[in-house]
């Protein structure tokens, strides 16, 4: 495939665009300066690793890709059972409640006839595996690796770290950008997201894997200089999927809804919660809507919750999907962490306790929403002042090889 273009994305999980200085991460805030820099980059809601995956490899927002939350509602027997997205075998359950698994073309679908797809993960597998859930190309990962159609190729050896992320960027560099060479090609780390859900943001912790992280994208950006030095044309995507928020106390949002007279609908399935971190997911059938709806104005009473979602200021976030009719925002308290960072949020309950005073997500918070994105394609530079989405980084890469660009809700970047 030498001659012909090709995309390149890499995805810094968890690192929101208000970390990228040059104190923080010197390379990409050099890289910065010779790129296109998206300044009004925003995440999907919620924003949670798997959704942002499947919105970054369709270019669609989760009402038109299928997929809710890290955890979400399906309809099986009549009844709503919310299930892990990260559970082995989630997508068969998918198939089953719904035919299918993402409801439209992913990237690897687009170009399996036109130069490939391949993915190096080391996030959850859940997220890798919906870049590609239908298996069109090559999904690299620690939990099992998978060639298209689905064949198995061994598991991806690298650890779910930083030291991980450095071994598999270097492997993505040699084996895939100078070897493989195929038509799009994503490298998606861990850190900082994995080291921030175990410490505090601004830590000495949070600092050094963002410079680990700067590490990886440096080498990459080496490796395609080098390509771009031998006459390939490459159009090099580096952003991330959302930031974090600090966590604050707890709620039980389904002991909530059990204590303001849902505890039958709960029992029965007809009202579910799905927890997202920051925000909660509320699916009903036809018999339990209106119960659920019932308690929408005390919920938004409640200190927990900053904003209850419900119709079109739901559809306006993306999210019309069958059986949601609500979700939660959970409330913020301006007050600063012992690093300085500001910002304090209640966490929705899902079973494990998590650690207070560190990092997460899922929902509409100032940091979660504000991922980064630059656009390195050797022409344009300068900042973007315009509203920009992870469902822009398909249909940019789609536009770049030439590919149809029907079918997505983002648009091609910068704007032609
Ligand atoms: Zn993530």
């Amino acid at each position: 495939m030498a001659g012909s273009r090709r995309a390149v994305f890499v995805c810094c999980d968890g690192l929101g665009r208000d970390w990228v200085r040059p104190e923080t991460t010197p390379f990409l805030a050099e890289l910065r300066g010779t790129s296109l820099w998206c300044g009004e980059h925003s995440a999907v809601f919620p924003s949670v690793t798997r959704v942002s995956a499947a919105s970054i490899s369709t270019g669609c927002l989760p009402a038109r890709h299928g997929l809710h939350g890290n955890r979400m509602g399906l309809r099986e027997d009549g009844r709503i059972v919310v299930r892990d997205v990260g559970a082995p075998d989630f997508r068969s359950h998918m198939r089953r409640a719904t035919g299918g698994t993402l409801l439209v073309p992913s990237i690897a679908e687009r170009v399996a006839e036109a130069g490939g797809f391949i993915a190096y993960s080391n996030v959850s597998p859940g997220a890798a595996y919906f870049l590609d859930p239908e298996h069109f190309g090559h999904i690299h990962h620690r939990a099992g690796s998978f060639a298209p159609g689905g064949e198995s190729i061994g598991a991806l050896e690298v650890t779910h770290d930083s030291a991980g992320d450095w071994t598999m960027t270097r492997r993505f560099c040699a084996e895939v950008l100078l070897d493989t060479k195929p038509a799009v090609a994503f490298l998606w780390i861990c850190d900082p997201d994995h080291t921030l859900h175990a410490v505090p943001l601004g830590s000495p912790a949070h600092l050094d894997v963002l410079q680990q992280a700067d590490r990886c994208v440096a080498e990459v950006h080496r490796t395609v200089e080098r390509l771009r030095g031998e006459g390939e044309e490459i159009l090099l995507l580096v952003g991330s999927d959302h930031g974090h928020e600090t966590i604050g106390d707890g709620i039980d949002v389904g002991d909530w809804l059990a204590a303001h007279g849902l505890k039958e609908l709960l029992a029965t399935g007809d009202v579910a919660v799905a927890g997202q971190g920051t925000s909660a997911l509320f699916y009903a059938t036809d018999r339990g809507r209106d119960g659920l709806l019932g308690v929408i104005e005390e919920m938004r009473r409640a200190p927990w919750a900053a904003d209850v979602l419900i119709g079109a200021d739901l559809a306006a976030k993306g999210l019309t999907a069958d059986g949601v009719v609500a979700a939660v925002d959970t409330a913020r308290q301006v007050e600063a962490n012992p690093h300085g960072v500001p910002g304090r949020r209640w966490m929705v309950k899902e079973g494990k306790a998590v650690p207070i005073g560190c990092g997460q997500h899922g929902g509409l918070g100032p940091d979660e929403t504000r991922p980064f994105l630059m656009i390195d394609d050797g022409r344009s530079s300068g900042a973007l002042q315009q509203a920009t989405s992870l469902t822009d980084i398909a249909p940019t890469i789609a536009r770049f090889l030439g590919l149809p660009l029907t079918g997505f809700d983002g648009s091609p970047l910068p704007p032609s």
